[in-house]
């Protein structure tokens, strides 16, 4: 197979196929009929056992269909549809972990194909690095950014934590199949992408005001990759073959560059943090777990409303002279002494109007109050999410404890 040697992956143009390699990823594919290439891929790579990891809608949307494939292939292949929890919802939990795990050692499976979206990836990118085997993607949404992750957020307990664990070795992402994905898991990718207008802004503040590591290489990937959403939008939103494959190349361009750069500064900052607040309340709840796209896309909208505010308020308050109660002394000192930039960095953020205007025409969610998350939650959220993430030096988390210090 004729791979583009290239670290980026090629954008499609008229819905057109797309074939590249990285570093990472030995093929990714983005067009139509992709399943019939991973039948192949499968085929090449000598697998003796396969397990096919769906849930019981990926099955019907794209599972069945490469099961029959692989089949007529005379391949071994097991189909594992992963079952859901008392809510209805299928997590990435011990119960979901333990039965992947258990069907892949029963069947001796050589790899894993991850048919579905960013939760069967977790599912089964932590059961393949468990076993110790490959696994090959493919996603039947564009609904998150997640699918070549290398780290598996996982349940345990009821707490969320994150392994490290390995990405896929192969995409395939089937035009045929994200055309029929149902709108809102489209919305939810588009939400998860316009998310990276305030992370990268989060990124560059962290950097700039606290040392973080920054790679100016990832963070213009990034930023071309959420402009590519942007400027799609329309096609996007009319579900046309050229806007989900822009939304598709532009979601997996976003993981290609958390790859690059090791960490996920690129694609999340206060925005995830508080998608990540709201998913731990619901869990601890006992409720239905929201998209985590279309949480996204909400929350960027409420972190662009304060950090245009913060912005209109101005320097003052930032100087640290008697304020040495706060908690980040030294990057108070940072954002007064490099404001300009800092007001610079939040004027690339769009107003929070035009961001519910963007959500609003892809059909998704376009305020907390769509969603359905509480006046209550969303306050207490924007007090505590940064707690979220202690090693990120968020906006929100040097506002909150500016707050926290004039309080004290
Ligand atoms: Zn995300």
């Amino acid at each position: 197979m004729a791979a583009a040697e290239s670290s980026k992956i090629n954008m499609p143009s008229g819905g057109g196929r797309v074939r590249s390699a990285t570093d990472d990823v030995d093929t990714i594919l983005i067009g139509a009929g992709a399943i019939g290439e991973a039948v192949l891929y499968v085929e090449e790579q000598a697998y003796r056992s396969i397990i096919v990891a769906v849930d019981a809608n990926t099955y019907p949307a794209a599972g069945q269909r490469l099961e029959e494939l692989l089949r007529a292939k005379r391949l071994a292949v097991h189909v594992t549809i992963i079952k859901p929890d008392r809510q209805g919802d299928v997590i990435a939990d011990e119960a979901s972990l333990i039965q992947l795990l258990h069907d892949v050692k029963q069947q001796g499976a050589e790899a894993v194909i991850a048919v579905g979206g960013g939760t069967i990836h977790d599912i089964v990118r932590y059961c393949a690095y468990m076993a110790g085997i490959p696994f090959i993607s493919v996603p039947t949404a564009p609904s998150v950014d997640g699918f070549n992750s290398k780290g598996a957020p996982i349940l345990i307990r009821g707490e969320k934590i994150t392994i490290a664990a390995i990405g896929p070795n192969a995409i395939f992402a089937d035009l045929d199949v994200l055309m029929k994905a149902p709108s809102a898991l489209t919305a939810a990718g588009f939400g998860d992408m316009l998310g990276k207008y305030t992370s990268l802004f989060d990124w560059s503040f962290g950097s700039l005001t606290a040392g973080e590591p920054y790679s100016l290489a990832a963070a213009e990937r990034t930023r071309s990759a959420l402009l590519q959403c942007v400027n799609q939008s329309e096609l996007i939103a009319r579900r046309q073959e050229e806007g989900i494959a822009a939304l598709m190349s532009a979601l997996i361009e976003s993981g290609l560059a958390m790859l690059s750069f090791g960490q996920s500064h690129p694609a999340s900052g206060a925005e995830h943090h508080l998608s990540h607040y709201w998913e731990m309340e619901y869990i601890r709840l006992g409720k239905r777990q929201l998209l985590h796209g279309a949480k996204v896309g909400a929350a960027c909208v409420e972190i662009a409303r304060l950090y245009h505010r913060i912005a209109d308020e101005g320097i003052d308050g930032w100087s640290n002279s008697g304020s040495h109660e706060r908690e980040s002394p030294a990057a108070a000192d940072a954002i007064a002494a490099n404001w300009p930039q800092i007001r610079k960095h939040i004027a690339d953020i769009p107003d929070s109007g035009t961001l519910t205007g963007l959500l609003r025409g892809i059909g998704g969610p376009a305020s907390v109050s769509e969603l359905q998350v509480s006046d209550e939650l969303l306050a207490r959220s924007m007090r505590e999410a940064h707690r979220v993430r202690m090693n990120r030096y968020t906006l929100l988390r040097a506002y909150n404890e500016r707050a926290n210090a004039a309080n004290a």
